[in-house]
């Protein structure tokens, strides 16, 4: 778990400002969830069989005796709040975002965090192959927004509940023949798993995974015409995709097209996924709803943030102070405590330095901030109710009745 100083606070900002302004635009609405949540939610949602229930969850249990974890992703949450508050009633598809923390148990590396910040978004209500395509080219697009640039789009399609159980047992069949070629991970998938072992990172496992059977040639004729829909409709707007048949996303829930946005070059390895995500056409039934199709997905801010850094992005949005506020003395530093109010009531970004009795030292922090305008309010100043303006280019000195500084400082500002 890390901590964000200012520094990188202002690219964590800019994402979420980023994330807000495009989802708005698709009338998506902001939600939030509890961090904490019953550990059944993810056990049942995100799948017993999965890494991050079986690894990854950080689980107690409170003195009353509930089972609790910390979010280890947001759309069993999300899912959970359209049931809690009867959103199926509303006009369907009902489209959510969020933003904020979560929590996985990992092996702490670069791009691998424990508490981790993620934007995500959810369209729940619709099967049509066209949101599918829309959400894809949503991220595509605050990606893009954020100026990053080379960022290619990887989908697959993973079949229903129709196709993928004959696609699991083709593909555990084979799996069993070359059982010794596997880690010791992929081992105990073949049994519970199987899909995830296409996802297998290990060395041993790549020679496996390249004569494996593929999804793609076991789709049933729906699934089939359905990704076949979502690829035109990308090509259809432009987005750079390719096709990966080891996509398989690391989760029980997904059904058909999954994703993940990749920088070009960084494809392919686990922790340079800046976002990803799919169609999750069972899970509102799987948490006690009606069959209602889904499609979601999530970025990984802290991995945008990186990525903006080197790509050399700056952040230009701190706030320019105009004018700068020197005094001298117990009497002085009372006028421009209130002085300082007054700008602050009149919106003109004000830098002082209340803690230094140096006129000399209070002159440089004015220089290192650039400011137009500085303000002097002395001893003299303050007995004669006055502040002396001094613009910081031409030299100019200027004494103004203290009443109506803010008046005269606003004459004398550039825009
Ligand atoms: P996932 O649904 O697990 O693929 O997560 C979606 C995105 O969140 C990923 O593509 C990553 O960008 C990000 N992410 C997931 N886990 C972590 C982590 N432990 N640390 C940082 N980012 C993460």
């Amino acid at each position: 778990m890390h901590d964000i100083l200012p520094i990188d606070y202002k690219y964590y900002e800019k994402v979420l400002e980023t994330g807000k302004e495009v989802a708005e635009f698709y009338n998506f609405q902001r939600i939030e969830t509890p961090i904490l949540e019953m550990s059944e939610l993810f056990e049942k949602g995100t799948g017993e069989t999965t890494d991050i229930v079986q690894k990854q969850m950080y689980s107690l249990k409170t003195r009353g005796g509930d089972a609790l974890t910390l979010r280890p992703e947001g759309t069993p949450p999300a899912v959970r709040l359209y049931l809690e508050h009867g959103m199926f009633n509303y006009p369907q598809p009902v489209k959510l975002w969020y933003y904020g923390p979560f929590f996985r148990y990992e092996k702490p590396q670069a791009g691998r965090y424990r508490q981790f910040w993620q934007m995500g978004l959810e369209v729940i209500g619709e099967k049509n192959s066209i949101i599918d395509a829309q959400t894809i080219q949503i991220y595509y697009n605050i990606l893009k927004e954020l100026k990053l640039n080379n960022l290619i789009v990887e989908v697959n399609c993973i079949g229903d509940q129709l196709c993928r159980p004959h696609y699991r047992k083709t593909l555990a069949s084979y799996l069993r023949s070359k059982d010794s070629n596997l880690c010791a991970d992929c081992k105990r998938r073949i049994k519970e798993n199987p899909l995830r072992i296409l996802d297998c990172k290990d060395e041993k496992c790549q020679a496996v995974k390249a004569h494996a059977p593929q999804m793609i040639d076991h789709l049933c004729e729906e699934c089939k015409h359905h990704f076949k829909e979502v690829l035109e409709y990308l090509d259809e707007i432009g987005l750079p995709y390719r096709l990966n048949p080891y996509l398989v996303r690391g989760l029980d829930y997904y059904t058909r097209t999954v994703f993940e946005i990749f920088q070009e070059g960084k494809e392919g390895q686990a922790q340079t996924a800046l976002g990803g995500g799919g169609r999750y056409d069972y899970l509102i039934k799987l948490l006690g709803g009606k069959e209602t199709p889904a499609m979601g997905g999530s970025l990984g801010v802290d991995r945008v943030v990186q990525a903006m850094k080197e790509a050399q992005i700056t952040m230009d949005n701190e706030k320019k102070v105009k004018v700068f506020l020197a005094q001298l003395g117990y009497l002085g530093k009372k006028k421009s405590l209130k002085l300082f109010e007054d700008l602050r009531r009149a919106n003109i970004q004000v830098g002082e330095s209340f803690d230094r009795d140096s006129l000399k030292s209070q002159l440089k922090i004015a220089d290192k901030y650039g400011a137009q305008l500085t303000l002097f309010l002395g001893q003299k100043e303050a007995l004669e109710g006055t502040v002396l303006i001094r613009n910081m280019e031409t030299g100019r000195q200027e004494t103004v009745k203290l009443e109506n500084a803010v008046v005269e400082i606003k004459k004398r500002l550039k825009k």
